[in-house]
């Protein structure tokens, strides 16, 4: 495990405490295949529980910071314990981890336990995410415990089988800085994750640079489905580009641009139309870990950390504008045609129509208008002036899902599976898979009605 070559202060060996009564729940052999596991290993209740590990595994629990809802606390692995790290046939590294698998020093008043429900979102919304093609985490397994967890109400244990290609978060760094070990993560990130900053001669703000690339493509992306990841911590933000913790994120059915769905954000820190400015500040925070190594001269380092910090817009709006303007038939669309992308929002929100459903009427009948006031009528007619009929329809076509994971249905799937009865999780997640089909059963197309006021809880 090369992370065990970084300095001590960094993880704590330990191994996942044994279960009661391990079977496997769900197994992603899709997955498996792309890693080049083998199924003859793997595919082990007693190995994906922790309950028994090949001698060469040398498990650890991983120490970070996080500033959470903006307060910094003193975090770390509380209940996943990275296992091991593989290379997949293609030569890509990722980390194999099981979140669930029993205390370690960074539990605080925790049991490090997970439960079913939470750990059947993970796996159904991070590969929602996959098939979308938005870079993020994928699941390889849930396995039940036979244990009991207890939250507000008893659940049914299980331990999920997170793949990453690696679980360094903006918070490892606030933990390394705090540490003085920011250089050696900082290496390590950089040959890990963005191999072309080895050569350059400034690769720490190389590094920088990369990964506010990748997080200003990777929050247009989370908008351009309307996905709100509900807890935006520091923590809760990878180096790699990907989407990582799901908690109480959700989709957005009924167009909202302050949309909020998690039960502890009382001030929509995280809301929807947050999400941007709230990855820059998380990147601030990275930018100060790594100003000792851009700069030895303070004032130089925070010119030079600030200067690549305000790119984040620019990046962001360019990815934004991509995405949105193909979303509706644009090619190619400019800055010219912001205003066009972000009026066709305004107009969602204020005739309370479906986010997704609403490009979808686009994409199957561009001439008829999907708005009741003129305003919308105005627009739409702008709109269809804008775009070439002919060829918009196919570029909305690849660039509309049809399926997102809809709250009630997705919450009705995980109620039956924890009541013991899976059949409508494991449609669901077969229909998930397939987010572009043309032919989609109703239910799973439906949105709310606009007043229906969805809430994830935490440790959802
Ligand atoms: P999260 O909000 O899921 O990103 O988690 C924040 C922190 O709480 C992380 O350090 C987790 O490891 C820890 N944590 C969450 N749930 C538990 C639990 N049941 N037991 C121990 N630690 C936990
Ligand atoms: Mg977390």
């Amino acid at each position: 495990m090369t992370y065990r070559k970084l300095p001590q202060t960094l993880y704590t060996d330990i191994a996942p405490t044994p279960v009661a009564d391990p079977a496997i729940y769900l197994y992603n052999h899709e997955l498996s295949q792309e890693l080049g596991l083998d199924d003859a290993i793997w595919r082990d209740e007693l190995l994906l529980s922790g309950n028994q590990l090949p001698r060469e595994m040398t498990p650890i629990a991983q120490s970070y910071l996080g500033h959470q809802f903006g307060h910094l606390a003193m975090l770390g692995d509380g209940r996943a314990i990275l296992l091991d790290e593989i290379v997949s046939p293609e030569g890509k590294r990722y980390d194999i981890q099981l979140k669930g698998a029993g205390r370690t020093p960074y539990s605080r008043g925790g049991d490090g336990r997970a439960g079913l429900g939470p750990m059947l979102r993970e796996y159904l919304i991070s590969e929602a995410m996959h098939a979308l093609g938005i870079p993020t985490t994928r699941s390889l397994a849930v396995v039940t415990t036979g244990e009991t967890v207890l939250r507000q109400t008893p659940e049914i244990g299980a331990i999920l089988t997170r793949v990453a290609r690696s679980h360094i978060r903006v918070g490892t760094f606030q933990y390394a800085a705090h540490k003085g070990v920011v250089k050696e993560l900082a290496d390590y990130t950089i040959g890990r994750h963005y191999p072309q900053c080895v050569a350059s001669p400034h690769s720490y703000v190389c590094l920088l640079d990369e990964t506010l690339k990748s997080q200003a493509r990777l929050i247009a992306q989370w908008q351009s489905v309307g996905f709100i990841h509900g807890v935006m911590n520091t923590d809760n933000m990878s180096l790699s580009g990907e989407t990582i913790d799901y908690g109480p994120c959700a989709f957005i059915d009924t167009y909202r641009a302050d949309q909020v769905f998690s039960s502890i954000d009382h001030q929509g820190r995280y809301r929807y139309s947050r999400q941007a400015p709230i990855a820059q500040w998380n990147l601030a925070r990275l930018a100060e870990t790594l100003l000792a190594l851009i700069d030895p001269d303070t004032d130089q380092a925070i010119a030079r950390a600030t200067e690549i910090l305000q790119r984040f817009e620019a990046d962001y709006y360019s990815a934004w504008t991509e995405l949105f303007g193909r979303k509706l038939g644009l090619d190619q669309a400019t800055p010219d045609d912001r205003p066009l992308l972000e009026e066709f929002l305004q107009l969602l929100e204020a005739d309370q129509l479906d986010f997704t459903n609403t490009f979808i009427a686009l994409t199957d009948q561009p001439e008829a208008s999907v708005f009741s006031s003129a305003d919308g009528r105005d627009w739409h007619q702008r709109w269809l002036a804008r775009i070439e009929p002919t060829k918009a329809k196919a570029i909305m076509q690849a660039a509309n899902p049809r399926v997102i994971p809809r709250n009630k249905t997705l919450a009705e799937a995980i109620t039956a599976a924890e009541a013991g009865d899976r059949r409508l999780f494991d449609e669901l997640l077969a229909i998930i898979q397939q987010p572009y089909a043309k032919q989609v059963p109703p239910k799973y197309t439906e949105g709310s009605e606009p007043n229906d006021r969805f809430i994830t809880y935490c440790g959802t």
